[in-house]
C-alpha cells in the first residue's frame, strides 16, 4: 500500500509487510550465528551421465536448519549473506566443508572413485581479488588436487558490480580448477561472450528444461544451446530434470549430463559415500533418490 503525503509517495507498511521486514532482519542476524552454531550443512546432488547412468559429479548445495524456523532455502539466505557481507565467511565455510568431505571420501574409497564436486560462487565472492589464492589454500590444506573442484558462476555474476571478473576466472582456471557457467540462458550476456571466458561447462537452466516436452520450439532452443556449447568445446549439464519425458528429449538431443529430482535430490555427505562405494547407477530408468 502506498499513501500520498505532501507530494511524496510514502510506503505504508501493513502488519504483514512489517512482520516480513522484521523476519528478514532477524534472519540476517541469525545467519551471522548459524555457522558457529552448527546450523549450516552441505548437501550433494548427483550429476548423472545420460549415456552410462553413472554419477559423473556432484553439486554442493548449502543448507540451513534454523533453530526455530526449520529449513531455510539458499535462494533466501544466500542473498541475505550477500547483503550483510557474510558471504565471504559463508563461502569459505562451504568450500572448507566440501574439501573436508572430498578428502574423507578419497581416503575411504579411493581417490579415483570420487568424481568432481561443484561449488557455487556468489557475485560478491567473485569480486574478491584474492579469491583464487583463498581457494588454492583450502585445497592445499586438505591435500586435494585442483581438478577435484569445479566452481559455478552465474551468468548474472559476470556482468555485475562493474568489476572485471575475467582475470579472477583466468587465475582460477590457470590453477587447474574447472569452471562452469550456471543458470545459462537466464542472464543478459550475449551468446558470443560464452567463448571469451575460460569455462569448461555450461549448465542449461531448469527454465529451459521444464517446457521441453511442450512443443518443438523449446526443443529447438535447447538444441541451439547444445550446438553452441559444442562449437565452444564446452561440456553441458541440463538442470532440473524431473520427468522421464524430459530425460528422453535431452537424450535424443545428445545432452551428455543431467541433474534433477528424477535421479536424486541433494543428499547428505554420508549418503554420497554410500552411493560412491556401491557404484550407484541410475541406468536407463530413473531411481528416485
Ligand atoms: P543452483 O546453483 O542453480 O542449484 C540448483 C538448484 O536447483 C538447487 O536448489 C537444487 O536443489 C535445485 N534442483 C535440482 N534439481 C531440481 C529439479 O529437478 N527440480 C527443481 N525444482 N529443482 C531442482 P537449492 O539447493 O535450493 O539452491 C538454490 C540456489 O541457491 C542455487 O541454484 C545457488 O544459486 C544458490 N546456492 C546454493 N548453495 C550455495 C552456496 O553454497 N553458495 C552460493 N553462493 N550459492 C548457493
Ligand atoms: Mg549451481
Ligand atoms: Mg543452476
Ligand atoms: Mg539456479
Amino acid at each position: 500500500t502506498a499513501k500520498r503525503a505532501g507530494g511524496d509517495t510514502t510506503r505504508v507498511y501493513t502488519p504483514d509487510m512489517h512482520d516480513a521486514a522484521i523476519a528478514r532482519l532477524n534472519l540476517k542476524e541469525d545467519l551471522g550465528q548459524a555457522i558457529d552454531a552448527g546450523e549450516l550443512s552441505v548437501a550433494y546432488q548427483p550429476v548423472v551421465s545420460l549415456e552410462t547412468g553413472h554419477i559423473d559429479g556432484f553439486e554442493a548445495l548449502a543448507r540451513w536448519e534454523h533453530h526455530n524456523l526449520g529449513p531455510i532455502s539458499p535462494a533466501e539466505f544466500i542473498p541475505l549473506a550477500e547483503e550483510s557481507g557474510l558471504i565471504g565467511k559463508l563461502g569459505a565455510w562451504v568450500l572448507t566443508r566440501v574439501c573436508a568431505d572430498i578428502a574423507a571420501w578419497r581416503a575411504e574409497i579411493g581417490a579415483e572413485e570420487v568424481p568432481i564436486v561443484s561449488v557455487n560462487l556468489s557475485p560478491r565472492q567473485l569480486a574478491e581479488v584474492d579469491l583464487a589464492e583463498q581457494i588454492t589454500a583450502v585445497l592445499d590444506r586438505f591435500g586435494l588436487p585442483p581438478q577435484a573442484i569445479c566452481l559455478e558462476v552465474t551468468e548474472t555474476a559476470l556482468g555485475q558490480s562493474g568489476v572485471d571478473v575475467s582475470e579472477t576466472l583466468l587465475d582460477i582456471h590457470a590453477r587447474g580448477l574447472h569452471l562452469s557457467l550456471d543458470d545459462f540462458g537466464t542472464g543478459h550476456s550475449s551468446l558470443a561472450r560464452l567463448g571469451s571466458y575460460p569455462f569448461d561447462v555450461v549448465k542449461i537452466d531448469r527454465s529451459f528444461v521444464v517446457p521441453l516436452t511442450e512443443d518443438g520450439r523449446h526443443r529447438a532452443v535447447v538444441q541451439a544451446i547444445l550446438q553452441l556449447a559444442d562449437a565452444f568445446e564446452l561440456d553441458v549439464i541440463a538442470e532440473g530434470v524431473e520427468t522421464d519425458a524430459q530425460r528422453e528429449v535431452l537424450e535424443e538431443l545428445g545432452c551428455a549430463r543431467v541433474q534433477g529430482f528424477l535421479f536424486s535430490r541433494a543428499v547428505p555427505a554420508e549418503e554420497v559415500r554410500d552411493l560412491l562405494s556401491r557404484h550407484a547407477s541410475y541406468g536407463r530408468f530413473a531411481v528416485k533418490g
